[in-house]
């Protein structure tokens, strides 16, 4: 079937030092036995000392970005090779703030998309509505195009490794949370749209995310909609007690 995964991103926040000091803090709270994947995305420079700070606490780290060329002169940028070299299984593409603040489109996040599992990385891709978009009554049509171009040229035996991550963007850092039923009913848009691309088969096998004000409050009547299989944590992920109340809410 497909697997349940708690995912964090926790952006540009927290330095190496900061990432040890969070994962003693994990290891007083984090529960024996969780049903569900669990994995923090962190700044490129943290991916390591993350690794070494998260192993026992069996948490997996993923990247926030990854670039599509496999080498060459791309000052500042990190290709998925260079993270497979560092065990790197998860990279987050497309998160609507690269979208907004460092131009990427979807013909990017398609690149990137295609590069992470050319590598091996599940990418975990981010879609999503601004408030405009909602209010316009477009949100259905504009996720579904997200979806196909983010995917386009992806064959489907990588399907089962890319997870998508559904974020309205009124949703994001604003504490306004998507109703489950509204973040239920375009998740399973989502998995339509992956159904008229690849079939049923393919569809029930791919891991949809919510991610928007995800909390321990919310978290349980998220999860429980038939097709959210998980969360992308922000602001509450970068909290020990939050991040752990949301991972018993998957199990
Ligand atoms: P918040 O949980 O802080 O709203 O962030 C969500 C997000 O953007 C995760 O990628």
């Amino acid at each position: 079937y497909r697997k349940t995964v708690i995912a964090g991103n926790w952006k540009m926040n927290m330095t190496a030092s900061e990432t040890k000091k969070f994962a003693e803090e994990m290891k007083k709270v984090m529960p024996r036995a969780k049903w569900c994947d669990t994995l923090i995305c962190v700044p490129a420079c943290n991916l390591q000392a993350a690794t070494r700070a998260f192993k026992d606490l069996r948490i997996a780290v993923g990247a926030e970005n990854v670039y599509y060329e496999a080498k060459g002169a791309y000052t500042g940028e990190i290709s998925a090779e260079m993270l497979k070299d560092l065990s790197i299984k998860y990279a987050i593409v497309g998160h609507s703030e690269r979208r907004e603040y460092f131009g990427e489109t979807d013909e990017i996040v398609n690149k990137k998309a295609l590069a992470a599992l050319e590598a091996g990385i599940t990418p975990i891709v981010c879609v999503g509505e601004s408030l405009a978009q909602r209010e316009m009554g477009v949100t259905n049509e504009w996720i579904a195009l997200q979806v196909k171009a983010a995917l386009a040229g992806v064959p489907a035996e990588k399907m089962r490794r890319v997870i998508v991550a559904y974020e309205p963007i009124w949703a994001i850092g604003t504490g306004k949370t998507a109703t489950s039923e509204q973040a239920g009913e375009v998740c399973t848009l989502i998995r339509a749209t992956i159904r008229s691309l690849y079939g049923a088969r393919v569809a029930r096998s791919v891991t949809i995310q919510y991610g928007g004000s995800m909390n321990p409050t919310n978290a349980q009547e998220l999860l429980a909609q038939p097709d959210i299989d998980g969360g992308l944590i922000g602001g509450a992920s970068l909290k020990p007690e939050q991040f752990v109340a949301i991972i018993n809410a998957a199990n």
